[in-house]
């Protein structure tokens, strides 16, 4: 357990982004960010005051002023320098990420990398923010529409993508011409930092992004602000419904992606291997920390053999440092975290679950303090279960049997969630039903973590979403802009007026 001295001043402080500076705050609370493979302390962050949320907000609202002017080649442009800047600083990014959240670093790659995708479909904004016109749809007159930037608009951020969520915000946001208030978790605030003082490196004015740092109270004062005019939240389901309610009550747009409960479906038919292989992935990888992990698993029918051969592979998996080669599964964000999965995982055992698998308390030479809970199975998880109805956010992976396709669908549809689901089968129309009857956002077939690419948008539904338009892609230009139509008529020397008409007709 690390020590932490509030005013410690060996330990480097983060810093604020205050109208172009990155500032030092002047608040009293300070959090230490953790390294949570070593429990050491590699920086303290600052939960800002009051009156530095509102000197960020302040200018953001000056930078509008000519932000929302500026060429659109120019905004282009500079998310073009900017995609090159991250890729010549992957590795740097990486191990920053690796020390303070604990993935691995090919992981945090990944990380950075789906980020840089939405910086690159941002530096395509030129044909992105277009608008349409209807020519003639009266005598004469010709509507068309403007998607205008909003304003002021503030990002809240979860640890577990330090860098992709961040990137999925403030770029695009950017560069449909608004300016942007990012609030950052306090848990792992540094690769968000360094990915800051790049878009500053490719040419972002000074205003246009700006960072403060904290927790309920910081956020609760950007839902509040009367100057920010869209909220764009990631995190768990509790604090994104608040978010939600609070944004919206103050009349602002807010999108809140929230918790999750992926159910990967698996027909008897499917590729044995390749289907083993990503459930193993896909629920263990990031320590089960994504909000896609599929953390769940339905078997049907005869595919309930493959239980042991999923177990054997688990078996194989590497637990250690997200810094060592060959590590599959690095440590949970927290010792918090680490108490509540095991927490958890005595739940199902209480409750009756059978653990074919138990990661509690595994031996990681070296690096004895570290939040690691290696890969865990139970099967005979049935809904009513805390490992059934709670996000576990960690390393588990809870197996169902169903007996048919339908009784797999009715039982996806019954949970809350919408986040993602996948099924894995060889009959194309086993897959197709299953898209067609299946209530969830994120469909994938044969693949396990079906995150779109940013051509599309992230779509997760139900209980995991509130809001209509999800981040990036197509749907967040709407989510960041405000249509505006224009109907005009020119009336030229031979125009004979038809004198006053009080009818509703152009
Ligand atoms: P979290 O909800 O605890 O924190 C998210 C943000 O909210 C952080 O910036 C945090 O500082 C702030 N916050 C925390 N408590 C708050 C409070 N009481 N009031 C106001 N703000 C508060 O989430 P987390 O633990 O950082 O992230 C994990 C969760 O995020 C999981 O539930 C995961 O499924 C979800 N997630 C969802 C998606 C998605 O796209 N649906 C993506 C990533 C993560």
């Amino acid at each position: 357990m690390n020590k932490f001295d509030q005013a410690n001043p060996t330990v480097a402080t983060v810093k604020l982004l205050i109208d172009g500076a990155f500032v030092e705050s002047t608040t009293n609370d300070w959090r230490p960010v953790v390294n949570p493979a070593t429990q050491a302390v590699l920086a303290r962050v600052p939960f800002a005051t009051h009156a530095e949320v509102d000197a960020a907000v302040a200018a953001a609202a000056e930078a509008f002023k000519t932000w929302r002017k500026t060429p659109i080649g120019t905004r282009a442009r500079i998310f073009l320098k900017y995609q090159q800047l991250i890729r010549e600083h992957m590795g740097e990014l990486a191990a920053l990420l690796t020390a303070e959240q604990g993935k691995t670093l090919p992981d945090a790659e990944g990380d950075v990398f789906r980020g840089l995708e939405v910086v690159e479909h941002a530096a395509a904004i030129g044909n992105l923010q277009l608008g349409e016109l209807a020519n003639n749809v009266a005598n004469g007159v010709d509507t068309y529409t403007l998607l205008q930037p909003l304003g002021v608009c503030a990002g809240i951020t979860p640890f577990n993508f330090p860098a992709m969520i961040p990137l999925w915000m403030f770029p695009m946001a950017i560069a449909t011409g608004n300016t942007f208030v990012l609030k950052p978790s306090e848990q792992d605030p540094m690769v968000t930092m360094r990915l800051v003082e790049l878009a500053l490196e490719a040419g972002i004015p000074k205003g246009v992004l700006n960072v403060v740092h904290g927790g309920e109270d910081v956020v609760n004062a950007l839902c509040d602000h009367p100057t920010i005019k869209a909220i764009s939240f990631v995190g768990s389901t509790r604090v994104g419904t608040h978010v939600y309610q609070r944004a919206t009550l103050a009349g602002k747009r807010a999108q809140c992606m929230m918790g999750a409960k992926n159910h990967a479906v698996v027909l008897p038919d499917a590729n044995k291997e390749q289907t083993l292989n990503a459930l193993a992935g896909a629920a263990f990888g990031a320590a089960g920390q994504r909000c896609m992990a599929a953390s769940t698993a339905v078997l049907v029918g005869e595919a309930s053999r493959w239980i042991p051969d999923l177990v054997a592979k688990a078996r194989t998996l590497k637990v250690n440092a997200g810094t060592e080669a060959g590590t599959d599964v690095g440590p949970l964000i927290s010792c918090a975290a680490r108490d509540r999965v095991e927490a958890l995982i005595a739940a199902g055992v209480e409750q009756g679950a059978t653990l074919e698998l138990d990661g509690r308390k595994p031996s990681v030479p070296g690096f004895d303090d570290g939040n690691f809970v290696g890969p865990t199975i139970f099967s005979g998880v049935q809904p009513g279960m805390r490992i059934y109805d709670e996000e576990i956010f960690g390393p588990v992976l809870v197996i169902l049997a169903a007996d048919s396709l339908d009784d797999a669908i009715a039982l996806v549809n019954a949970n809350p969630n919408g986040n993602g689901t996948a099924v894995f089968t060889q009959s194309g129309a086993a897959a197709r039903r299953f898209q067609e009857d299946i209530d969830v956002g994120q469909v994938g077939i044969n693949v396990p973590i079906p995150v779109p690419v940013p051509l599309f948008s992230f779509t997760g539904s139900r209980a995991s979403k509130l809001g209509d338009l999800g981040p990036y892609g197509k749907q967040v230009i709407q989510f960041y802009t405000q249509t505006k139509t224009v109907t005009q008529r020119w009336f030229d020397d031979e125009t004979l007026s038809a004198g006053v008409n009080t009818t509703i007709h152009l």
